[in-house]
């Protein structure tokens, strides 16, 4: 198993015992709740009181993980939130690469005079705005990159029955749904670390129940609707595009979390090499890009769509009417496909 050479520092800092923020990024995946809720399993369990913060709600499809609603959501208790934000005298940071991630919540951090720690497997992190950063953009998962560092941490001694049940699950749930059930991204580190989980009893099959087998009978209608008459697909440019409107969302009751795992399918189709969703919101136009590889999403939505990500998932935001999404993307994918664009197996490693 990979060891995390800062490990052991981050952990003498974490002995401190100060006030601390556990922070994930807006619209919180499995994995943002997971690696929050791992940390914070972790810190109850040495005697700690960590105040866990995101900007906003939890998709109900995660609800297990938070069941007592312990994660404080900004957007519901913007004066909690905030009063942690300040107080906190330690800020962990996980799952994102930019503050901007955390939206509304970013000034704050920001100008926080707290040591700021950043877990995270994005690539090219914001270095100057954290004071010890465990990066490995390699990992499948943030929770796996915890795993990793909690078994680097010296009290723990690489032995993972010295983590709570509750730990384990939330980790192993962040796992799961970064690499879509063990599909995308995984690392010789994510089956030895799903063989501690399961040997120490981690319920993957309740677990792989409550993440993708809750949906409503609506959203898979929507699905089903999206596929035979949203989805088109550009074989010149393998690439293919489907649009929620917002009169969709209203005829299919859509809910937070409803649209997830869409944007996979396409990716079933053999010309199709890059898949696009566009999810239309009062304020703008939700971006989800998928690649099976060989063009970096990541390094397209930084260009063309305010956004950011790995290299076969990213997302960002379109400021223009959800008509034009289409022909926006499709010329910004012949233009960088045009350009120089790094290939992921060709971009600069990053530091280890
Ligand atoms: P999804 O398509 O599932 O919303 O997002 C896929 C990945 O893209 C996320 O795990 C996250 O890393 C990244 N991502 C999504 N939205 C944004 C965004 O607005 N900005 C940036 N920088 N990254 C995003
Ligand atoms: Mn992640």
């Amino acid at each position: 198993m990979t060891s995390i050479p800062l490990a052991p520092e981050l952990e003498k800092l974490l002995n401190e015992g100060r006030n601390t923020a556990i922070i994930s990024h807006f619209n919180p995946d499995g994995d943002a709740i997971g690696s929050t809720v791992g940390m914070l399993r972790y810190l109850r369990d040495k005697g700690q009181d960590p105040v866990p913060v995101i900007p906003s709600p939890i998709p109900s499809f995660l609800d297990f993980l938070d069941p007592e609603r312990e994660i404080v959501r900004y957007t519901e208790d913007e004066k909690k939130a905030k009063d942690a934000i300040r107080g906190a005298e330690l800020i962990i940071c996980l799952d994102f690469n930019s503050l901007k991630r955390t939206e509304w919540m970013a000034e704050l951090i920001g100008s926080s005079t707290a040591a700021k720690v950043l877990i995270d497997h994005h690539p090219n992190p914001d270095r100057e705005k954290f004071d010890l950063i465990i990066s490995r953009p390699d990992a499948s998962s943030t929770c796996e990159l915890l795993y990793l560092t909690l078994m680097s941490f010296p009290s723990i001694d690489a032995d993972p029955s010295r983590l709570s049940h509750g730990t384990l699950t939330a980790l192993a749930t962040g796992i799961i749904t970064d690499t879509n059930n063990f599909n995308n991204s995984i690392t010789p580190d994510t089956f030895i670390i799903a063989s501690d989980m399961l040997r120490l009893g981690v319920d993957f099959d309740t677990i792989n129940s409550l993440v993708f087998k809750r949906y409503s009978e609506s959203r898979m209608r929507l699905m089903g609707r999206l596929l035979t008459d949203s989805m088109a697909v550009d074989s010149r440019l393998g690439a293919s595009t489907m649009v929620i409107t917002l009169k969709d969302k209203e005829e299919f009751n859509f809910a937070d979390g409803d649209s997830e795992g869409f944007v996979n399918l396409p990716l079933m189709i053999r010309d199709v090499e890059v898949s696009a969703l566009f999810s239309e919101t009062q304020d703008y136009i939700r971006v989800s890009l998928r690649s099976k590889g060989h063009v970096s999403v990541n390094a397209l939505s930084s260009a063309y769509f305010n956004g950011g990500g790995h290299a076969r998932a990213a997302g960002g935001r379109l400021y223009m009417p959800v008509s034009q999404v289409r022909e926006y993307f499709l010329k910004s994918l012949e233009q960088f496909l045009q350009s120089n664009w790094e290939k992921p197996s060709e971009a600069a490693p990053e530091e280890k």
